[in-house]
């Protein structure tokens, strides 16, 4: 498929229009639309639909009536509060031997057993903290640095270092069940890893990737273990200090840059000034954007950024300017930030205990205090499956799949085990017989499910096998045309509940003589006024972004919603 210019001057090549004017308001509309749909569904649906809604899309709340707050120690505004003089052992004393891994540990080989994984997705970073006393962050680190030769690349003294992450690792909360130095480890890790994707070999200067890993280590650090809104609900210092906008995010920037300041904690001592300045632009753009909040637009210039992509013959990615380099590198750390869905199952299940802990702490603190208790963090009423199910599918797997395009094929492992783990928990949700039925990922799963639910319907003349035996079944559902997909979704069973749900078709200028007569009798063109056209080049489902205003690239399905369901998630062409 062509390629087209880059994103911020692209237009359309057909009606020249700017591309990407109108289809954001389109397409949080369509979002918010299923959000309600699944909330309508059941009332734990209702409570993932909540949780999504206020994690991931940058909406403001409605102000609750504020509880009073705790009086806290009067302290200047220009402190900053997470940073504490500690008296342990994170400095390493001038005679001491550097341990093998940077900390001292009983258990050495086991852990080097364990950093044999170290350049791989599945390295469980639980055994690693176990074997590294407790220090997984301060161990990946120090192991991450020497793997990348970025002590000698950067002139990082070996003690600075070590100081300096264990500084850092002491900063994160031990007593947050989620939001402590293993999820750093974790994130760094996993950003070492994707840092190695072929489809980015020689891509990154060496500053951007010390830029990106330094973003990873502190990214949570001091982390209360309560979300953003929790803090301006209540009206914390954190909320006061920082108006409310990307409270946590900027305070975990403040407090890993203020800890270079500490005694022989400066590792980048010895960069320029201008590597120090653009470093330090690096890692605010990377931390500032692993607020949730921001994950959706995030999202969108992926795809864009996808749609436009250049490779050379190598097949590497082909990144010419800044904006698109700190682009891919926000995107990455993002996703490593939200990568525990993609790891192997054992490791993923930690993660969601951990989680859901946390989530709960802070539903009592709200109960405690007589607030709202925020979605998800309700003990008694939270569905811990169903919401790792919808956690997935309109969360992990759109980011993880457009991750996947950009660097294609090297994604595919990670995007198999991302399935077989949402399979699993979608598995254990109890079924109860009000229960929507399961819809499962993968293109035929996920078929079926729309045809069971919706009387879903979509042929294709050049498939010779699913799009063929789908015809004869449903013949009356929907049609095969020249180098076009057609697809019927109204629904069935709750028909006349939601108009604009209702399945159209409509056909490309020119093409549409030809088949009309047969369109008629099916009584397909009726539901066509304000279709939908789908070229055959958008398949697999997930495609490249439509243009909102022209109906030559109008594609079908919602990128960010693989599981077609309704009519809401395909873009309608009404001109
Ligand atoms: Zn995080």
């Amino acid at each position: 498929m062509g390629r087209r210019t880059p994103l911020v001057d692209l237009f359309c090549e057909t009606c020249s229009r700017p591309w990407l004017i109108g289809w954001w308001d389109q397409f949080k509309r369509m979002l918010n639309r299923e959000l309600s749909h699944l909330s309508e569904m059941s009332r734990s649906g209702n409570q993932v639909s909540e949780y999504i809604s206020t994690t991931f899309l940058d909406k403001q709340n409605e102000v609750e009536i504020p509880s009073p707050t705790l009086r806290e120690r009067d302290k200047p505004m220009c402190h900053i509060s997470g940073v504490k003089k500690l008296t342990h052992s994170s400095s390493l004393s001038i005679n001491t031997t550097m341990p093998r891994f940077g900390v001292k540990t009983e258990q050495e080989d086991a852990l080097a057993r364990e950093l044999d994984d170290l350049n791989k997705w599945g390295l469980n970073i639980f055994r690693l903290a176990e074997f590294s006393n407790n220090r997984p962050l301060s161990c990946i680190m120090f192991a991450i640095f020497q793997e990348r030769d970025l002590l000698k690349t950067f002139r990082i003294p070996v003690d600075t270092f070590v100081t300096y992450v264990m500084t850092l690792e002491d900063h994160y909360h031990a007593n947050v069940a989620y939001h402590n130095s293993l999820h750093a480890a974790d994130v760094t890790q996993s950003t070492h890893v994707l840092l190695s994707t072929p489809a980015l070999d020689a891509v990154f200067t060496d500053l951007e990737i010390l830029a990106a890993l330094f973003a990873a280590a502190i990214h949570d650090v001091d982390h209360p273990g309560v979300s953003n809104q929790f803090l301006i609900n209540t009206n914390s210092e954190l909320a006061l200090m920082y108006n409310d906008e990307s409270v946590l995010e900027n305070h975990h920037l403040a407090v890993g840059f203020k800890l270079l300041h500490e005694d022989n904690c400066d590792i980048f001592q010895n960069l320029s000034k201008r590597q120090r300045q653009s470093l330090r632009k690096l890692v605010i753009d990377m931390v500032l954007a692993t607020d949730m909040s921001k994950h959706m637009s995030l999202l969108a210039d992926l795809k864009t950024m996808v749609e436009t992509k250049k490779v050379t013959s190598s097949g590497v990615l082909l990144l010419d300017h800044y904006t698109d380099r700190i682009q891919v590198l926000r995107n990455m750390v993002h996703c490593a930030d939200l990568s525990n869905p993609t790891k192997p199952l054992v490791v993923y299940r930690e993660w969601t205990e951990r989680i859901m802990e946390e989530f709960f702490r802070q539903g009592d603190k709200e109960r405690e205090r007589g607030m709202e208790i925020s979605p998800m963090c309700d003990k008694h009423t939270a569905s811990v499956e169903k919401s790792q199910v919808g956690f997935i599918d309109y969360i992990v797997h759109p980011l993880w799949e457009t991750w996947g395009d950009l660097v294609h094929p090297d994604a595919q492992d990670i995007l198999d085990t991302l399935e077989d783990n949402r399979d699993w928990y979608q598995s254990t949700i109890p079924q109860s017989p009000i229960s929507p039925p399961p819809m499962p990922l993968g293109p035929d799963k996920r078929l079926n499910a729309c045809i069971d639910k919706f009387q879903f319907k979509l042929t294709l003349d050049d498939d010779t096998e699913g799009g063929q035996e789908e015809e004869e079944e449903e013949e009356e559902e929907g049609k095969t045309t020249h180098n076009h997909m057609v697809l019927d979704c109204s629904q069935g069973e709750e028909e006349g509940e939601d108009v604009e749900r209702e399945g159209d078709i409509i056909e490309e200028e020119g093409e549409v003589g030809m088949e009309e007569e047969e369109e008629e009798k099916r009584g397909v063109l009726q539901r066509a006024q304000s279709g939908v056209e789908i070229h055959s080049d958008t398949i697999p489902l997930l495609s490249p972004w439509p243009h909102p205003t022209c109906t030559h690239h109008a594609l079908v399905v919602n990128p960010l919603f693989p599981m077609a369901k309704t009519q809401d998630q395909i873009r309608l062409h009404k001109q």
